[in-house]
């Protein structure tokens, strides 16, 4: 929209909200997001108009593989849930039990990913599960709702009965639509190399940010929208609040004018979690791929670590690799109490029963971001659509961000194109439920 006026309001004192990069004595580790995928047009039209296309360092998902640590041990993960039944990772009764969704009836009622894996896939699989919501939410799949966090999937199963039987006949309508489709390859893991603080520093270039400017009410007036800071009021035709959840629940409760209906929860649980930066020489035998995650069972220090420098090399000096460990999460917030010197000793004690580490590492940072992982639990769904009379119902009202629609990089990118065109088209954003890929 070139002939509008934009103004941006943000609360921290530099853009990029929880993307942040860490750079020290020629080691990049990320406070938060480690990249995205290639596999969304919004995302990728983003890389284009940026230029950051140019610069992008891939990491194809073809190439690189992922392991789950069970029985104490890392164990290769392929890339999709189809090759993991192939594979001997899933005994045969448990393949033939994948089967019974089949005949399953869905039951409506919301239930937690668990649950539902579990009833129409069979317990066996629960730790892959795990392993993917780990990865993802940082998250606990007795608590995530299947609804909130697989909205396609489910539309999927819903509709036809089965979810195998509903995305075989999906694949087939579009091969019908488009002729025999060319072999999909896999998408790719895209980050910079100066790391992720660059996509919010591209993003930013050219466009004025108000720093500082924490916004505290959006009040409706006849004409439009106050929006006030602590020292400033703006008038506007349209507000858009790209907010994580509880940052909007927090702005929209202490606002006036908008809606007489409370929303059915104040605010949602969020996920924190710590980066545990290692640096060791070359006497590290990190296995070749993305990283490993390990399911709650395994009962592990870290969640899992990413193998940084395999995926995105150039991130350690000369002679070096990094690891960053993930600790924490949804089941573990304890561990955030710990000190540095504890997280990186206990990090380093439980990776290295994984991985030959015969060396201390050489560098360590423990990373704390201020910012949580919103959780899209039971009864997050009656949320949503509360949010949606929201805008509904108060026009030039926009109401996107971190954890309303999904919680991704790829997430915002989509939501936002999708605001960005109601907004043209004067209308409430409506995003489409679509299957998104499952991988590790
Ligand atoms: C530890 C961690 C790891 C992650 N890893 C990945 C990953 O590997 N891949 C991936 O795709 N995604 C990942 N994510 C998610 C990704 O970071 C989010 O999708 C993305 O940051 C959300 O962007 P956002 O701008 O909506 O929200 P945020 O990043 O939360 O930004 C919101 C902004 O709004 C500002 N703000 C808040 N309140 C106000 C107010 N009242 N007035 C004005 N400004 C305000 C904040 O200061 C902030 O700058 C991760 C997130 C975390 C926390």
């Amino acid at each position: 929209m070139p002939e509008a006026r934009i103004t941006i309001l943000e609360k921290g004192s530099r853009p990029g909200g929880a993307i942040r990069s860490f750079h020290q004595d020629g080691y990049l580790a990320e406070w938060g997001a480690h990249g995205f995928l290639d596999n969304i047009e919004a995302s990728r039209e983003i890389l284009a108009d940026t230029g950051l296309e140019r610069e992008a360092q891939k990491a194809p998902l073809d190439e690189f593989v992922r392991y789950v640590c069970l029985n104490g041990k890392l164990n290769l993960v392929p890339q999709n849930p189809k090759k993991i039944l192939a594979s001997n990772l899933v005994s045969l009764p448990a393949k033939l039990r994948v089967l019974a969704d089949l005949w399953k009836k869905p039951r409506r009622e919301e239930q937690s990913v668990a649950e539902w894996a579990a009833y129409r896939f069979g317990p066996n699989l629960l730790p892959f599960v795990d392993a993917v919501l780990t990865g993802t939410y940082a998250g606990d799949l007795n608590r995530l709702s299947i609804d909130a966090v697989f909205p396609g999937i489910r539309e999927v199963e819903l509709a036809k009965g089965s979810v195998i039987r509903g995305l075989l006949q999906k694949r087939k309508a579009a091969r019908s639509k488009g002729g025999a489709a060319p072999k999909k390859r896999l998408p790719a893991m895209i980050s910079f190399p100066q790391g992720m603080g660059r996509l919010p520093e591209a993003l930013a270039k050219d466009r004025e940010i108000l720093c500082s400017a924490g916004v505290t009410a959006v009040d409706k007036r006849e004409d439009g929208w106050e929006v006030r800071t602590a020292t400033q009021s703006y008038r506007a035709r349209t507000v858009v609040l790209a907010l994580s959840v509880n940052q909007s629940l927090a702005l929209l409760q202490g606002s006036s004018g908008l809606t007489s209906e409370k929303p059915p929860m104040a605010s949602i649980p969020e996920a924190r979690i710590v980066t545990v930066a290692m640096g060791f020489d070359s006497s590290a035998q990190i296995p070749f791929g993305f990283g490993y995650l390990a399911p709650e069972q395994e009962k592990r220090f870290a969640l899992g670590a990413l193998f940084s420098t395999h995926m995105f090399p150039g991130r350690a000096p000369t002679g070096h690799v990094l690891l960053e460990a993930l600790v924490g999460g949804r089941r573990h917030p304890e561990k955030l109490d710990l000190d540095d010197d504890t997280l990186v000793q206990k990090a380093y004690d439980d990776i290295r029963q994984l991985i030959p580490l015969p060396s201390p590492p050489v560098f360590t940072r423990v990373l704390r971001s201020d910012h949580g992982i919103p959780q899209l639990e039971l009864g997050y769904p009656a949320l949503l659509s509360w949010r949606n009379r929201l805008v509904e119902n108060n026009r030039g009202l926009y109401v996107c961000g971190f954890g309303w629609e999904g919680i991704g990089i790829n997430d915002m990118t989509k939501s936002a194109r999708t605001v960005a065109g109601a907004i043209a088209a004067g209308i409430a954003a409506k995003g489409e439920t679509e299957v998104k890929g499952v991988y590790f």
